[in-house]
């Protein structure tokens, strides 16, 4: 059975979700700006602001709906979540006041997966209350799309564990309550058994935030930077902080990276329909020689490039969404989900690049500036290939899981050879 449409009961919920975002949400963008206010959970203005957008997310049974009933959360399935993130996509604000925040809704599903019922109770519960934020502590200085560059250790004394080493691009984790740092903690094993997830409450005695890296769209002047550069200076951790067992760190790892970046791409849709949605009324508004630009056909041609390349990404988005929830369900869908993940991640980059490129034209000098989000938005276009694991990682993935599935040709020329195959006739 093929179906492209959404049941009228979730079609509703989704469109008083679309009303409440662009009434209530959005606004915070520019009420609290920056990238890191939604993180900010010391800030009590905005923490009081966003309290009774949050009751009214929590009554209609929308919070926290990356997570299954068992977790607190509605368990809708990976299909309805990506019709929801697509609105959620809009605006920076949204996933917090939805409690579907990035990274902390990866992290949850690692401490769901993995974690004891003492880790559980200390961290998931805050976690999916939207009381604390955390951070995923995984790249390093000299390291990042091979994590078997590793160095960052951790090594057992007594009861504890000592961590060593440094990390860079550590999101968020000035306002995080803890951190999951991945550490070599068993060098003897071969290479994807070497490492492991340790819990850090940030507060523990040696966790030194070197400096708080700021990124293209940030704001150069004050100190808004996110992303952490990180030393654990022999920190130490009961031995009952490590989450998983000793050398699962790259299937930890592995488990929370396939939802986040599934999950970014599902808001990826959004943030782009905004920017297509922006065309549209520019193309309708402004005129030149003496036609409105709607009218002129190479930006018929940006139009529909724009609206063609982001209907093919949201089927991938929504077919990779289905996959994932078949699988759920305990059948096998033709292609791996991991393989649609790594997919998406690669086209989300492409389409936003090309779509925002093209608002940001089609708007022109003001396109440009800060008085629309366009600027703000491009900001985020090289790191969209590089977050979670740059492009070419995943389409050497995409191409391995192809070619898996081929053969070398049967003899000395193809098999769609076509003397051969006449040949095979006679
Ligand atoms: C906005 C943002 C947020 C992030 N948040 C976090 C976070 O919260 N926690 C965290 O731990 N990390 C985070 N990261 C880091 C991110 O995971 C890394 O940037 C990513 O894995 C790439 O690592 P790298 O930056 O060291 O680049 P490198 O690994 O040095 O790669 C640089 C380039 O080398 C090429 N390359 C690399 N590998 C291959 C390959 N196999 N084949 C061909 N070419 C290749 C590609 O062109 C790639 O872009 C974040 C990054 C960004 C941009």
């Amino acid at each position: 059975m093929w179906q492209f449409q959404t049941d009228t009961a979730f079609q509703a919920q989704l469109d008083w979700m679309l009303d409440f975002v662009k009434t209530k949400v959005e606004p915070l963008d520019y009420r609290f700006p920056g990238h890191g206010a939604p993180y900010d959970v010391a800030n009590r203005e905005s923490r009081a602001a966003i309290a009774p957008l949050q009751a009214e997310v929590k009554a209609r049974g929308l919070w926290a709906c990356h997570l299954g009933p068992h977790l607190g959360g509605p368990g809708y399935g990976q299909v309805k979540l990506a019709l929801m993130n697509e609105i959620l996509g809009r605006a920076y604000w949204a996933p917090t006041v939805f409690g579907t925040a990035a990274p902390d809704t990866g992290n949850a599903e690692i401490l769901a997966m993995f974690g004891t019922e003492a880790q559980k109770a200390r961290y998931l519960q805050p976690l999916m209350d939207g009381d604390i934020v955390s951070c995923f502590s995984m790249t390093e200085p000299q390291a990042g799309a091979d994590p078997k560059e590793f160095v960052c250790r951790a090594w057992q004394e007594g009861e504890e564990w000592v961590i060593e080493g440094e990390k860079w691009f550590s999101s968020n984790a000035r306002y995080a309550a803890f951190l999951i740092v991945m550490a070599v903690t068993n060098p003897e094993n071969p290479p994807h058994g070497r490492m492991s997830m340790l819990i850090v409450p940030t507060d523990t005695p040696g966790v030194e935030i070197l400096r708080n890296v700021k990124v293209m769209g940030d704001d150069l002047a004050g100190d808004d930077g996110i992303h952490a550069y990180i030393r654990y200076n022999k920190v130490r951790v009961p031995i009952d902080a490590m989450l998983g067992l000793p050398g699962e760190g790259f299937k930890v790892a592995q488990a929370r990276l396939g939802g986040g970046r599934v999950h970014h791409a599902m808001r990826t849709v959004g943030k782009c329909q905004r920017a297509l949605d922006m065309m549209v009324e520019r193309a309708n508004s402004r005129r030149t020689q003496g036609r409105l630009l709607a009218e002129h056909q190479f930006v018929q041609g940006m139009i529909a490039d724009s609206w063609i390349e982001l209907e093919q990404f949201r089927l991938l988005v929504m077919k990779t969404a289905w996959s994932i929830d078949e699988v759920e369900a305990g059948r096998t869908p033709p292609v791996n989900p991991r393989t649609l993940i790594a997919m998406c991640k690669v086209q989300m980059a492409k389409v936003y690049h090309d779509i925002i490129q093209r608002a940001i034209h089609l708007h022109g000098s003001l396109g440009v500036t800060h008085e629309l989000p366009l600027a703000d938005w491009w900001g985020g276009v090289a790191s969209l290939a590089l977050a979670d694991g740059p492009t070419e990682v995943h389409k050497a993935q995409v191409a391995k899981a192809l070619l898996k599935r081929g053969a070398a040709a049967p003899g000395l020329f193809p098999s769609e050879h076509i003397p051969s195959r006449m040949g095979a006739l006679a």
